[in-house]
């Protein structure tokens, strides 16, 4: 049987496919969103070098950051900027003057001008009033149309606001010029159905001339809410590598792409075979090691020990694995340990062209299983003392704290 014919089986796939966006507009925010992961900086050099990768991947725009933020965040965007890459770049700003001057100087195409939409937001972080907010937008959005820019407008907390505000919200800022309009699920309480549901009303009451959600994974579906978005015709998917980005991140770009491309067989124009490069470079940029159960790019996403399934992988990868993982630029492992059955272990002999009689089989079969079994788990708890001790705390100590505050001046107030 021909492998097409294999994957027919699971490719009943009709209806949601018709939806699909007829290009898709994969806009990275792992430089601005993922760079807000508690712990995580990248330098205007690492921000540089992920930027070249994720557009030689074929994003097509990248968030590089927020210029107001310091002098050296707006070097790294006017970098990226200049750094002449195939995706569109990207920097963001609040509905505040400085803010939006502070992109058109940096010398980017796209604008992303956000503010908050929620009745918690506006009145206890921004304390404005929706009138307030309307405002500040409009004038924001007109500024950067005015400047020549691409803009994109989001508002944060956008599915907890009142939908009537949303849509007179939106619909003023598409009508003083925002080219791209963004749905954000800010603190990841959507679900797919909802989320279907938010999505199909927004797209009735605000008529958006092109739709782009940021969702973020508080209860671990920040992916599937991206996909059902996509499935419903969404064009600009916000994604970070590793699914980086506040708190438990954003959905993640390596799930969604192979999502769309394997399960829907859509072509999303990423060179998904250099996903893995990209993802390790995020990992070592961040410093944020991967769950080696991480979809795709954990390190045991194609790893096989249990007996029946290295005896199945074995027979045909299909079995256990729904891609290859040269289609993510990754190698099959199977693993040697507890779990292992003979098939596994007659595959590794022929390494070294053995073969084994039945008897001494199951006598290596017996002898590995005690091996696996009796080795020291002291170096397990080793590791993870250190990771723990070093993610229970990524910022700066409290003594190193204690010791600026110190040197800033600032002393006890007597009673
Ligand atoms: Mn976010």
């Amino acid at each position: 049987m021909a492998e097409a014919d294999l994957v027919e089986d699971y490719h009943p796939v009709t209806a949601a496919q018709r939806r699909l966006p007829e290009r898709l507009v994969l806009w990275d925010e792992t430089l601005r969103d993922g760079e807000q992961t508690p712990g995580v900086r990248f330098s205007a050099e690492e921000k540089l070098q992920i930027a070249e990768l994720l557009s030689e991947v074929g994003v097509s725009v990248i968030n590089a950051g927020i210029p107001v933020v310091s002098p050296d965040e707006a070097r790294a965007v006017r970098r990226v900027a200049e750094a002449g890459l195939r995706a569109k770049i990207l920097a963001a700003a609040r509905t505040v003057p400085r803010d939006v001057e502070a992109v058109i100087d940096s010398g980017v195409s796209h604008i992303a001008i956000f503010v908050a939409a929620s009745r918690v937001h506006l009145r206890f972080k921004l304390k404005m009033t929706p009138d307030e907010v309307l405002a500040a937008s409009i004038a924001s959005v007109r500024r950067a149309k005015d400047a020549g820019l691409h803009v994109a407008f989001v508002t944060e907390d956008t599915v907890r606001a009142p939908f009537d505000f949303v849509e007179r919200l939106y619909t003023a800022v598409q009508e003083a010029g925002a080219d791209r309009l963004v749905v954000a699920d800010t603190v990841g309480v959507m679900t797919p159905l909802t989320f279907r549901w938010y999505l199909e009303e927004f797209v009735r009451r605000v008529r958006p001339r092109e739709l782009s959600v940021h969702c973020h994974n508080d209860f671990g579906m920040a992916t599937a809410n991206t996909l059902t978005a996509v499935e419903l015709g969404v064009v600009a998917p916000h994604v970070c590598v590793n699914g980086l980005g506040e708190r438990a991140g954003n959905a993640s770009l390596e799930e969604l792409v192979l999502a769309l491309e394997t399960l829907y067989g859509y072509r999303t124009g990423i060179r998904t075979e250099r996903l893995y490069e990209l993802s390790r470079l995020v990992e070592e940029c961040s410093g944020i090691p991967l769950p080696p159960n991480k979809a795709l790019v954990g390190y045991n996403a194609f790893s096989h020990e249990a007996g029946i399934h290295a005896h199945g992988i074995l027979a045909h990868t299909l079995t256990y694995e729904p891609l290859q993982p040269e289609s993510v630029g990754r190698r099959r492992a199977m693993i040697l340990g507890k779990h292992s059955g003979r098939a596994a272990v007659l595959e590794k002999l022929k390494e070294r062209g053995l073969e084994a009689p039945e008897d001494r089989l199951v006598d290596l079969l017996g002898r590995l299983k005690t091996a696996a079994e009796s080795r020291p788990k002291d170096d397990v708890a080793r590791f993870l003392a250190e990771y723990r001790a070093r993610f229970e705390d990524p910022g700066v100590t409290d003594e190193e704290f204690w010791k600026l505050v110190d040197a800033a001046g600032i002393r006890a107030v007597r009673a």
